[in-house]
């Protein structure tokens, strides 16, 4: 496939370029060249992007897609209370409701430009046969809590094969106050003898933080380093209530974090995740949306805009967060937070997850791409969406 003269192509490699003109050609699952007027060969697919925007697939790095049929049933409410309201109607969800609500899910997250999220529910086959239906890249995980959800999702694991296909595997600890010590460190040998990603809420609310403390006379990620649970394989989900030693083990450690500015402050989390401490200590941050019961939608292009407002208010500085570090969350690095080394850029070699904006009123002028992609664009600006070179969604229609 052919994408030709593309009139802004914003490439997210290493000089950060955006490139005019220029024809990405891509062979099978990965981009193969990119450069002025590439030929293209005979029955070759061609896609004129003389008037859009080229840019690499977003990256969603926290949903529960599952609890899609969930969006406005709580809309009020503080973490704790919400958790109380939504887990009846979420034990209510049966494993074809769940399948459904993964497929809306998906369907509006290729609609906004998503092409790799990370996803933990119940019912991980299920899910599977829905990231399978729409062809959008995925790490999948069911929640541990103790031994029970760890049989369960160890047997649902060993039976995707990491590395082939579009879908791998991950296991997912709830969350430090949830889970004993004991099933933290299953989940911890699980993924190193499995070379598989780690994921854990951590940091949440203020009570969680403190009654970490109380429970284990340590602060939450100074206890998981304790049990080694902090690695490069590692991801935590929220950060939002700890401290600058904190950051310090997670930087040291590679450990990624995972960002969901609109979820954390729809249900009142309070405090501000000291994002820019993170980024200073050289932490690798992505973005998330979390469920759409909880942001109510899956638009990262949202996602972006509410994260760069966030800092710069909360730093009194509008320099805080610039729009290309806020772009790097949601692409580059949201990948190499799921493990992801190949997507997040157009590179030669790289996986072809590519979308396409189109360059309507609320883009123009066209001063700053990068400006006009995290302040000025929304989800429904996107037209195309590639995903391992197949084309998912052409002219806002999906497949
Ligand atoms: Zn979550």
């Amino acid at each position: 496939m052919l994408l030709k003269n593309c009139r802004y192509l914003v490439t997210q490699d290493a000089r950060r370029r955006v490139l005019q003109g220029h024809d990405v050609r891509i062979d099978g699952d990965k981009i193969m060249g990119i450069g002025k007027g590439l030929k293209s060969t005979r029955g070759e697919e061609k896609l004129d992007c003389s008037r859009k925007i080229v840019m690499p697939g977003l990256v969603n790095t926290h949903t529960h897609l599952g609890m899609h049929s969930l969006r406005g049933k709580c809309d009020d409410r503080e973490l704790l209370d919400w958790l109380a309201e939504i887990w009846p109607l979420e034990r209510k969800l049966t494993p074809r409701q769940v399948k459904q609500n993964t497929l809306d899910g998906l369907r509006e997250a290729i609609r906004f430009g998503t092409t790799a999220i990370y996803d933990s529910y119940r019912f991980p086959e299920h899910r599977l046969e829905a990231f399978a239906q729409t062809g959008v890249r995925g790490l999948l995980s069911s929640t541990v809590k103790d031994g029970e959800t760890f049989k369960e999702s160890a047997a649902f694991l060993g039976s995707i094969k990491n590395g082939k296909g579009l879908v791998n595997g991950a296991i997912a600890a709830n969350a430090v106050y949830s889970c004993d010590e004991e099933t933290l460190r299953r989940v911890i040998d699980y993924s190193d003898a499995n070379m598989m990603l780690r994921r854990i809420h951590v940091g949440e609310t203020r009570k969680d933080r403190f009654d970490t403390l109380q429970r284990h006379g340590k602060l939450a990620v100074e206890y998981l380093d304790s049990i080694g649970f902090l690695s490069q394989n590692c991801l935590l989900v929220h950060c939002i209530w700890i401290t600058k030693g904190e950051i310090r083990k997670i930087s040291q450690s590679g450990t990624k974090v995972s960002h969901n500015p609109v979820s954390n402050m729809k249900l009142a989390s309070g405090g501000v995740m000291p994002l820019t401490e993170m980024l200073a200590e050289g932490a690798i941050v992505g973005l998330g949306t979390d469920s759409v019961a909880s942001n109510n939608n899956l638009d990262m292009f949202e996602e972006m805009k509410t994260a760069a407002l966030l800092h710069r208010h909360h730093k009194w500085d509008a320099g805080a967060l610039s729009c290309q570090q806020v772009l790097d969350m949601a692409t580059v690095n949201g990948a190499k937070c799921l493990g992801l080394e190949k997507a997040g850029s157009i590179e030669e070699g790289n996986y072809a997850d590519i979308i396409t904006l189109s360059i309507g009123e609320n883009l123009r002028p066209m001063n700053d791409v990068v400006s006009n992609i995290v302040f000025a664009a929304q989800g429904m600006n996107v037209e195309d969406s590639i995903i391992g070179g197949n084309i998912v969604m052409r002219n806002g229609k999906l497949r």
